[in-house]
């Protein structure tokens, strides 16, 4: 039996489509995007059209959009660049998150508290969500950046992100969200939802991994993270990575054709999934059951442990997950579910499936039926 790819949240296969018109980029139209005669302007152009892609997809003017190497390096820039502005000035620099997010924003927020900055953690009630309350009370008047992700990346859960967004306006705060699980999956408008900042990242959205973007509302005061030429209105140094760059566009101009259908469908395998494991003695789903990423189950089994259920399930074909890829192989709990309340026993039992652009319904049936008797011969 083929292997059943079911780990959508850890990067997605590079949709064909997205491929075919990369091609190009590495060997015909090859110049650099700087260089001023034919071959740099053919390349220049295909930058600049992705740029409108990627730029349409979440609603922002193209000139707010910078390409970075993922969304790694998007969470790294906001943090730092907002911090080093500050701290450099010698102003105060107090920067508010939430327990949640990526690694990306909780090292990069670890290493400017080494600077000087303060960090600030927002509770998460047990599905994971963020209140505005919790804000007034933390963010005050005076702070610096407020991080909160649009999506979370191993429970599922979607923030509210409208409101932090007129929360934060309201108190003239600027505002980022990591939406590299959110971005071409659910509609993100960055005008509509008063975001000043947003990561993403082409590898989950079908496009190729190394490419992706922060947009940065003018006037955000981030100092830039790479230095060196004067590429990407001279705020992110280095040749241009044309070919993923032209990937990332693509990957985009698909996702926005195709979001809402597509929502619908995976919305409605991911309900039987969760029907199916609910049916299964001790089983809970972890995260928001109403606001939740149309792909993604989070859950547990009592008496369960993740590693064992995973082993187990890839030998009978299926790649799942123990919650982040990120944290695979790490022996600490997972500190998204340690955050919502759950013990470390419970913690230990969470598996993460998540379903994509090439899921079927007969490889969730399927999923269901092994799972099941894995869990049987257990017991
Ligand atoms: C995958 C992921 C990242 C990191 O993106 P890379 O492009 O792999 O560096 C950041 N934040 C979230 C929520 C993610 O899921």
């Amino acid at each position: 039996m083929k292997p059943v790819y079911l780990d959508y949240a850890a990067t997605t296969p590079v949709d064909p489509r997205v491929v075919e018109g990369m091609l190009p980029f590495f060997s015909d139209s090859f110049g650099n995007p700087s260089s001023l005669y034919s071959f740099g302007r053919t390349a220049r152009r295909a930058v600049e059209e992705a740029r409108r892609k990627v730029a349409a997809l979440i609603g922002a003017p193209s000139d707010s959009v910078y390409f970075t190497s993922g969304g790694s390096e998007s969470d790294n820039w906001i943090v730092k660049g907002i911090a080093r502005t500050m701290l450099l000035s010698g102003r105060k620099c107090r920067i508010v998150t939430t327990p949640i997010e990526h690694q990306a924003i909780l090292s990069a927020c670890a290493q400017v508290k080494k600077e000087g900055a303060e960090v600030f953690y927002l509770p998460v009630d047990p599905t994971g969500e963020v209140h505005t309350v919790d804000l007034e009370r933390l963010a005050g008047d005076n702070a610096s950046l407020v991080s909160v992700m649009t999506a979370n990346n191993e429970i599922g859960t979607i923030e509210p992100i409208a409101k932090i967004g007129a929360w934060c306006h309201a108190h003239g705060i600027p505002f980022h969200t990591d939406a590299v699980q959110a971005a071409g999956h659910i509609p993100i408008s960055v005008e509509k939802m008063q975001i000043d900042a947003l990561s993403l990242s082409a590898h989950k959205l079908y496009g190729p991994k190394g490419i992706g973007v922060l947009y940065l509302r003018r006037g955000v005061p981030a100092e830039a993270l790479i230095h060196g030429g004067a590429q990407e209105r001279d705020r992110r140094a280095g040749t241009e990575n044309t070919a993923g760059i032209v990937g990332l566009g693509i990957a985009a101009e698909i996702a926005m054709q195709e979001m809402q259908t597509e929502r619908v469908r995976l919305i409605e395998l991911r309900e039987a999934l969760i029907k199916g494991i609910l049916a299964l003695d001790g089983a809970w789903v972890n995260g928001s059951r109403e606001n939740r990423l149309p792909g993604n189950v989070s859950f547990g089994i009592r008496g369960m442990h993740h590693d064992t259920l995973l082993i187990r399930l890839d030998m009978a074909g299926f790649a799942v997950s123990a919650g982040s890829a990120c944290s695979a192989g790490a022996l600490e709990p997972s500190h998204v579910l340690l955050a919502v309340g759950q013990s470390e026993e419970e913690a230990s039992c969470a598996l993460r499936v998540t379903l994509g652009r090439w899921t079927q319904k007969e490889e969730v049936v399927q999923f269901l039926h092994t799972l099941t008797e894995i869990v049987s011969s257990i017991r």
